[in-house]
């Protein structure tokens, strides 16, 4: 049994401190610190060997080292694929922010229906199955290669994945994920770093893409995705008032692409439509004429 260590952690802006500070240093809020335990053991994930398969990792000359952004993985959604930087990069993490209630889960499982060819598993800790076979029936796109899985920790969604060995996965949502290598509760920020650093050593060694959706609330008393911003490799933020039909994609960090392109869709009770020509919005009338 290995002894019990613990962190400090600002629960505001992820900083981490060996003994409790009354004053974050990093953002300058009062007692935001809590104490979190971080025990942890290495436990190789099973997964670990599936990269065996693809190819082993040793030095290659920077000459002989091939881009993977050339066999970016094409959505189906137009407006994703634009944000995206032109498609989907193999092996990388994408942080889907926002807040609660905004449509990230009907994007995401959307994405995952349309995806046809490329088995895609969705993991939700949010929602059973039976409310996301519901969504997807709203929806109305029928995917075989498309798999739910309800389930919090990373121990067991490792085993399911090194089994079902999926070329594409969801997270919904990273606040909900638990490791047994850390004892404090889902949603804690040493939870959230660890797990999705899990996530991400799966995603870089087996070439797997990994979406993770994160809950960002209104008044940023949410720390989870910010503090994720700089380990994954996109952040991309969805947008909206819930009282609208309107929602805005945009990139607040791209490593494979611009940060400028937007893409807009309308919420509709089958599910976002993809608003291809945006004039549609600013000048509602002309569509009528
Ligand atoms: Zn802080």
């Amino acid at each position: 049994m290995a002894k019990t260590k613990t962190t400090f952690f600002c629960q505001n802006c992820g900083a981490q401190s060996s003994k409790w500070i009354g004053k974050c240093p990093s953002c300058g809020e009062w007692n935001t610190y809590v104490e979190e335990v971080v025990q942890r053991e290495e436990k190789a994930g099973k997964w670990q060997s599936m990269g065996a398969s693809g190819r082993e990792r040793k030095p290659q000359p920077v000459t002989e080292i091939t881009f993977d952004t050339d066999q970016r993985i094409h959505t189906h959604d137009a407006e994703l694929n634009r944000v995206l930087g032109g498609g989907l990069v193999p092996g990388s993490v994408v942080l889907i922010g926002g807040e609660p209630g905004i449509g990230k889960s009907t994007l995401m499982l959307q994405v995952a229906l349309n995806c046809k060819g490329i088995k895609v598993l969705y993991i939700s800790g949010e929602e059973s199955e039976q409310q996301i076979r519901m969504r997807a029936e709203r929806i109305g796109i029928k995917n075989t290669d498309c798999y739910i899985l309800t389930e919090t920790s990373t121990q067991i969604i490792f085993q399911h994945l090194e089994e079902l060995r999926p070329g594409m996965v969801i997270i919904d949502s990273i606040q909900t994920l638990h490791t047994d290598n850390i004892d404090s509760s889902a949603g804690s920020i040493s939870q959230i770093k660890e797990t999705a650093a899990e996530m991400q050593r799966f995603s870089k060694i087996t070439n797997t893409p990994v979406f993770l959706i994160g809950h960002i609330t209104k008044d940023g008393s949410l720390a989870g995705p910010k503090i994720l911003e700089h380990m994954v490799d996109t952040v991309l933020n969805f947008e909206g008032d819930r009282n609208y039909g309107y929602r805005i994609l945009r990139a607040a960090k791209n490593r494979f692409g611009s940060t400028s392109e937007l893409g807009i869709y309308e919420m509709q009770d089958t599910g976002l439509r993809e608003v291809s020509n945006p004039s549609e919005i600013l000048y509602p009338s002309a569509m009528k004429m």
